[in-house]
């Protein structure tokens, strides 16, 4: 058995699953009335969203997006990164500061441990996708907020539309709490199946947490043993 310390610098190799390659179908249009933001800055009650662009169209109105305060902090909306045709995708909680900076999710030194961690299961970040279920940095990297959570919700749902991965898995607390709506804390989220809109969905700790505390890399790599299990289940 590995010892923690170890974990994802010199994990196992495990083969890698495939990849499909091939475009999804794309959904016909719909309109999508995101819910009231309560903001003194912002007062935009519903905004018309179309799939029918795909998933690149979909990030350039994100690109734009003044739904709720955090427009007026942040750098650049942070939509996602990786694969579009990917069966699996990680979904992390919010941009931080380098995110912020560099639009792009799960980058610095959370980024490199999940690097290390897609290693470890014979995944890069070219086989999978990743993003955030907020799309702009919460100052100070506080936790999102309810109504945050509810205006980015709009392009969080139209995105997994889009992607309709095989395989969900939620980084952390508060990306399960949220995607799952529930309180729970995340030690009972862990080590069984959810559903979200009808896709099968895993929890596993945040990178940032493993960082902070290196004692539960074991329990996250029994996690991705287990999630890797499944997708190749899946994938027949
Ligand atoms: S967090 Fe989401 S809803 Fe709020 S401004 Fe950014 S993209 Fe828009």
């Amino acid at each position: 058995m590995q010892t923690p310390v170890s974990l994802f610098a010199s994990g196992p190799a495990i083969s890698a699953p495939e990849v499909a390659v091939e475009e999804k179908t794309a959904l016909p249009a719909t309109e999508v009335h995101a819910p009231a933001v309560d903001s003194s800055v912002i007062e935009i009650s519903s905004v018309e969203v179309s799939t029918s662009g795909g998933l690149s169209s979909l990030e350039a109105k994100a690109a734009t997006c003044r739904l709720c305060s955090l427009a007026e902090t942040r750098t650049q909306v942070v939509f996602g990164t990786g694969n579009p045709s990917a069966d699996i995708v990680f979904i992390g909680e919010a941009p931080g500061r380098d995110e912020d900076l560099k639009g792009e999710p799960f980058v610095g030194r959370a980024g490199q441990l999940l690097d290390r961690m897609l290693s470890a299961i014979g995944m890069d970040r070219n086989q999978v996708y990743i993003m955030n279920t907020i799309k702009c940095r919460p100052p100070n990297n506080r936790d999102p907020k309810i109504d945050e959570v509810q205006a980015c919700n709009l392009w969080f749902e139209q995105q997994l539309a889009l992607l309709q991965p095989k395989v969900i898995c939620l980084l952390g607390r508060v990306a399960a709490q949220t995607v799952l709506e529930t309180d729970a804390p995340l030690g009972s989220l862990r080590g069984h199946w959810h559903n979200y809109q009808g896709m099968p969905v895993w929890v596993t700790y945040h990178p940032a947490y493993l960082l902070r505390s290196p004692t539960q890399k074991q329990k996250s790599w029994q996690d991705l043993q287990q999630l890797v299990s499944r997708y190749r289940e899946i994938k027949g």
